[in-house]
């Protein structure tokens, strides 16, 4: 059986805390954070489940790192309460949490073989050496790095060391491990096989992950539950599913995935309405000016201006009759680059379904 799963007695630095099983894993209530002037989060609230796999998204600057490096300890809020499995850490030092961070360049330490890095936070707690190995080993076995303990850093490839850095985080049974941008230094190919592996992982151990990134790809895949940033502020949170297909705002349409953004004179004659709304480009059909448009859909005649042959499918930009322009994405199940590419300035009818728009606030 996986030791991570019976570490429930919570250990913590060199102090033992009292945990509230039942409470959330993680809870913000009301939390800002300033630097001088500068505003890095705002009023936020947060509630994570233990066993989440959570992940907060957000361009650079949105104030995600902020956040965790106030769960961790590193910073303290300005105002408002951070509270772990029920207990107010807000001013409790990083090593009286019981939580553990995994950094974008791992951080190992390059005089240090593998198994002596991994081993480290248990040398420093001074945990007995036979202990201290069996525990290594349980970790290299779960990072499927069996056989690489005597290995230096500088001697394993970018995603080797990202599993020994999270080996040397998961040692020590924390009950939330924050992972701060940790697949940022692989390339795209290395980074979507983690991905996967980092989810399963998550799985097994069933600990609370908490994932910041700037990769709105990589949150959908991996997360349970993501809060999208935006200047310090959360502006929505929930399931891949839920962001993508119901975004709160019209800057959560426009950060996760592509979306359209319609709003104004163009808006009122689509629908009929004075609404500002988001629609996917995969929602939208391309079809000939002659063709019919389904019952319960919205429909606009444009000009094909561009078309970008993609491979696996092509998108064509609309110029609108009456102003504006539409990205539309169709799989090219049957069509070629030859067949697509003639379209390009012809006259088509776009239309969707009612229930594939979404309106937004600002
Ligand atoms: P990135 O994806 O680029 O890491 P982020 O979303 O993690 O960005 P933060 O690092 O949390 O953003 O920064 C939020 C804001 O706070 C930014 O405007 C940043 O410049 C500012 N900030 C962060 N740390 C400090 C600091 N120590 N002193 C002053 N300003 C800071």
């Amino acid at each position: 059986m996986n030791t991570l799963l019976s570490g429930a007695g919570v250990h913590s630095g060199n102090c033992e805390i009292m945990t509230n099983i039942t409470a959330p894993a993680l809870q913000f209530d009301q939390v800002s954070k300033y630097f001088g002037e500068v505003r890095a989060v705002d009023q936020a609230d947060l509630d994570i489940r233990d066993g989440e796999f959570f992940s907060m998204l957000g361009p650079s600057g949105s104030g995600k790192t902020t956040c965790l490096r106030m769960i961790a300890g590193f910073e303290r809020p300005t105002s408002g309460r951070i509270l772990l499995h029920g207990q107010d850490v807000s001013s409790l030092p990083p090593y009286e949490r019981n939580v553990n961070t995994v950094f974008q360049d791992y951080a190992l330490f390059p005089h240090m073989n593998v198994e002596e890095n991994i081993a480290y936070g248990l040398m420093v707690k001074q945990v007995p050496k036979a202990e201290r190995l069996k525990r290594v080993e349980e970790m290299l076995e779960l990072v499927r790095l069996a056989g690489f303990a005597k290995r230096k850093p500088s001697q394993l490839s970018g995603g080797q060391r990202q599993r020994v850095a999270l080996a040397r985080a998961l040692i020590n049974h924390p009950k939330v491990l924050l992972l701060d941008e940790p697949l940022g230094a692989l390339d795209l190919k290395l980074r979507q096989q983690m991905q996967v592996e980092l989810k399963a992982l998550q799985q097994r151990v069933g600990i609370t992950f908490i994932f910041v990134t700037h990769d709105q790809e990589e949150a959908l895949t991996m997360s349970d539950r993501i809060a999208l940033f935006n200047l310090g502020r959360i502006e929505q949170t929930g399931t891949p599913a839920e962001i993508y297909e119901h975004p709160a705002t019209s800057f959560v349409a426009g950060f996760v995935g592509t979306s359209n953004l319609v709003t104004g004179d163009v808006a009122k004659r689509i629908t009929g309405q004075e609404i500002i709304f988001s629609i996917r480009p995969e929602k939208i059909h391309l079809a000939d000016l002659e063709a019919g448009v389904p019952q319960d859909s919205h429909s606009v005649d444009g000009v094909v201006r561009d078309v970008v042959y993609l491979g696996l499918y092509t998108r064509y930009l609309v110029e609108l009759e009456g102003g504006g322009d539409l990205v539309v994405v169709e799989q090219n199940l049957k069509t070629t680059s030859m067949d697509v590419l003639k379209v390009k300035g012809k006259k088509v009818r776009l239309h969707w379904k009612k229930e594939h728009v979404r309106e937004v606030g600002n």
